[in-house]
């Protein structure tokens, strides 16, 4: 099972991130004065996301993993707490718990009511700050992680390029932009000729290769600024914010070139395999008053270059 948070990190990590908070020990033996131990077997939980903040827990033994569980959709697993940290603390402001916790492995937990934790915690300035810590490396391995997930959300995985959610969720922005600016934009859409042939001549896994350096070819020569994405299986898309389409049209021509002078698959002792690409550009606001349009003008003339032999641009 893969969680949204809980993937790709540490291969060890059943789900989640594991947590290691130190320095906290030290003053158990004082907070275990305020509160009682309980034990917790594998599973059982500590408490539910929305139930009162009415404690802390001090994990002496064991793991705990903190559980967000989003109505209709798989819980994700947050965080791996190990033993020496404390949890709860945030809620224990009587507000109720963000989320659920339970026992990931068989725990020994310190259960410390909230007004005796928040009074020790005002006694003991360095407990404070040692707590304080805790929560910024907790908030620094959400934050990563957050970054992670929305990095793989839009990225397509083979070409490393973007995917088509995302180009289109940017295409809207940027069309809304142009509009209020009166800037223009264009759109370049690729489709690899004769890539059946390919595949079946070479193999899909080659195929593939052959996506990878066409979408670092097409990286290699966009600005900075460009949105290049996988829009399909072998066809690209482009878009050029402020790009005239005469400008577009020398992108789009500089690409179709560069791919057709690559040496794909070389390898010693290897004639290196031709591929060629065709492309359809299209300008907004003229001709295309929308993206709807953007799109369809980019296609039909990407259609045109193949109805013209292919390996040609047409713009
Ligand atoms: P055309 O010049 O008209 O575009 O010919 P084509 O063979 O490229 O066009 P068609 O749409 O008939 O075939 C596209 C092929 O692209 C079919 C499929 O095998 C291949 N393809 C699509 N996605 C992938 C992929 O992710 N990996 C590989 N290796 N091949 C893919
Ligand atoms: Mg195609
Ligand atoms: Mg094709």
């Amino acid at each position: 099972m893969e969680s949204a948070v809980g993937s790709g990190f540490d291969a060890a990590a059943p789900r989640g991130e594991y947590v290691r908070e130190t320095g906290l020990d030290a003053f158990y033996p004082k907070l275990a004065r305020l509160g009682h131990e309980e034990r917790l077997d594998a599973g059982a939980v500590l408490w539910k996301e929305g139930d009162p903040g009415d404690s802390v827990a001090f994990l002496r033994e064991g793991t705990l993993e903190v559980v967000n569980e989003a109505a209709e959709a798989e819980e994700v697993v947050l965080r791996i707490l190990e033993a020496g940290t404390v949890v709860g603390e945030i809620s224990t402001d009587g507000s109720n718990r963000s989320a659920t916790v339970r026992a990931h492995t068989p725990c020994l937990i310190l259960k410390v009511p909230a007004p005796a934790f928040r009074q020790f915690a005002r006694q003991e300035p360095e407990f404070l700050e040692r707590l304080f810590w805790t929560q910024v490396d907790r908030v620094r391995s959400l934050t990563r992680e957050v970054a992670r997930t929305h990095r793989r959300a839009i990225t397509d995985e083979l070409t490393r390029l973007y995917n088509h959610g995302f180009f289109r969720r940017r295409l809207e922005i940027e069309i809304d932009r142009a509009r209020e600016t009166g800037d223009q934009l264009s759109l370049v859409l690729f489709d690899i000729d004769l890539f059946k042939n390919y595949n079946d001549t070479y193999g899909h896994e080659e195929g593939n290769e052959v996506l990878v350096d066409v979408a670092r070819i097409m990286k290699g020569i966009g600005r900075r600024a460009d949105i290049i994405a996988r829009y399909g299986g072998e066809e690209f898309v482009a878009l050029l914010y402020g790009a005239s389409g005469e400008e577009a049209h020398t992108f789009a021509e500089t690409v179709r070139r560069a791919v057709e002078t690559h040496p794909f698959a070389e390898a010693p002792g290897r004639e290196a395999r031709r591929v060629t690409i065709s492309g359809g550009c299209a300008t907004f606001p003229q001709p295309a008053g929308s993206e709807d349009e953007l799109i369809k003008i980019a296609d039909e003339r990407l259609y045109q270059a193949k109805a013209q032999g292919r390996n040609r641009v047409v713009a």
